[in-house]
């Protein structure tokens, strides 16, 4: 970004030359050349309404487990830093977007609250699961979701329920310059101990097919139509291939796993390869589910 930022935009938290690396599960990636953190929904306000009216283009990060970053990013990324406090309401649990996902699920069971075991082994924050509708097990947010609060592209403050059309599978329409602020959930009261037990079990599944011990950005390829990516993908002999540090993991074919020192072009060819041998093979032009963000 060559051009100066405004003052009234320096005035909201941030810091520079951030490596990716910290940002993101992955860990691969170049420099977030601003990073602005606000600690109050007024500043994030702030940082939307300066960035339209200057017309500066900007992006969003939240817990960085959907996103494989190749390269340096010049623009403004915003990630909100609001208090990560919990309001439980009866059977509703309200929560800031910063909030951590999978500990959200954990502040739910606690509460006996049932209705986010799904989410226990979710990564990333509560903004980026509502803007992704992320779901398992059949479960997706939307399910829950009651009611939500983002800024427009123009920094104006919306607080509503969820309409027909607004989610759907792994998506939202809150994209574009919509900033998730907070997000209401409606459960049900459960048995503290049933909640445990079904949250152990999610658990155990990810455990023995993903693989948790390295550096990963969860799948990174959509299924298909009517197929498995990380099938088509094992089934053409992937698994193992390595490119440096990144390699796609022998445990579950459609992650890409970064061994500790993965480059973002190590990175790139894997995924580059993946795609021409999967065409190759199965005639198959395989999607990114991950976002990617190119410097
Ligand atoms: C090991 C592993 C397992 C996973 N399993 C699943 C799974 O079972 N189901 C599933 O759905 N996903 C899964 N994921 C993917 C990922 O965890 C989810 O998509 C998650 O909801 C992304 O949240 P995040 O905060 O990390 O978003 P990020 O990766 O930071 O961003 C993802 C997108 O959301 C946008 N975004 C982030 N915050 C906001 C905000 N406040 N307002 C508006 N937009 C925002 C970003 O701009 C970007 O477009 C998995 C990932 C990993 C690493």
């Amino acid at each position: 970004m060559t051009r100066p930022l405004p003052d009234d935009l320096l005035k909201v938290p941030h810091r520079r030359e951030v490596p990716f690396a910290r940002l993101t599960t992955l860990g691969v990636g170049g420099l977030c050349r601003w990073l602005f953190e606000p600690t109050t929904e007024v500043e994030a306000q702030a940082f939307v309404r300066a960035c339209a009216r200057e017309g500066l283009p900007w992006r969003v990060l939240g817990g960085g487990s959907n996103l494989v970053v190749l390269g340096d990013i010049d623009v403004p990324v915003l990630r909100l830093a609001l208090p990560k406090v919990v309001q439980v309401d009866g059977r509703r649990l309200t929560a800031p977007a910063s909030h951590g996902h999978i500990a959200l699920a954990e502040a739910a069971a606690a509460a006996g609250l049932s209705g986010l075991e799904f989410a226990s082994g979710i990564p990333g924050s509560l903004g980026g699961a509502i803007r992704m509708n992320a779901g398992a097990y059949g479960r997706e947010w939307v399910d829950v979701l009651t009611r939500y609060r983002f800024l427009t592209p123009e920094g104006e403050l919306v607080e509503k329920a969820p309409e027909p059309g607004e989610f759907k599978y792994r998506w939202s329409f809150l994209t574009g310059g919509r900033v998730v602020l907070s997000a209401t959930a409606q459960l049900a009261v459960g048995d503290p101990a049933a909640i445990r037990i079904q949250v152990a079990e999610y658990r155990a599944r990810r455990g023995t097919s993903q693989p948790l011990s390295k550096r990963n950005a969860g799948c990174i390829f959509k299924n298909p139509p009517g197929q498995s990516a990380g099938r088509l993908i094992d089934q053409a002999g992937l698994k193992g291939l390595r490119v440096g540090d990144a390699e796609v993991s022998p445990e579950h074919a459609n992650f890409l796993v970064n061994h500790g020192r993965a480059t973002a072009a190590e990175f790139a060819e894997l995924m580059d390869r993946v795609r021409a041998v999967v065409l190759e093979r199965w005639g198959v032009a395989l999607e990114p589910e991950v976002e990617i963000w190119r410097g």
